[in-house]
């Protein structure tokens, strides 16, 4: 179950960064998830509990922002949103784009007990 190793890598993560700042716990993590990540927001969700057992975080709010997917045109210059699956201009339709986001998973912040 590839959720559940990420979420253990989150927690992991997360539990870092609340012994650094000596925080007695962590409440809330907040992560931006793209939908070319590979990571599907609804099974971290029902994976992160059991990541989370017995942790820090045990007792988090996972707050998962879906991003939208960015590209940039290589004909016009454009930057516009795509969808996961034609990555195409939305300014002038060329299908020569560079990704710019959307395949990002990333931890924005967390809200640590202390
Ligand atoms: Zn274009």
């Amino acid at each position: 179950m590839h959720e559940l190793a990420v979420c253990q890598a989150l927690v992991a993560q997360s539990i870092d960064i609340a012994q650094q700042h000596a925080a007695l716990g962590v409440a809330v993590i907040r992560l931006h998830i793209g939908p070319l990540s590979g990571v599907e927001p609804a099974l971290l969700q029902s994976a992160f509990p059991l990541a989370a057992a017995g942790t820090l975080a045990a007792a988090a709010q996972l707050v998962i922002t879906p991003q939208p997917v960015r590209v940039r045109c290589k004909t016009c210059g454009a930057d516009s949103e795509a969808t996961p699956n034609r990555l195409l201009c939305g300014v002038c339709g060329d299908y020569h784009t560079q990704l710019v986001s959307g395949d990002e998973m990333l931890l924005v912040n967390l809200e640590l007990i202390t």
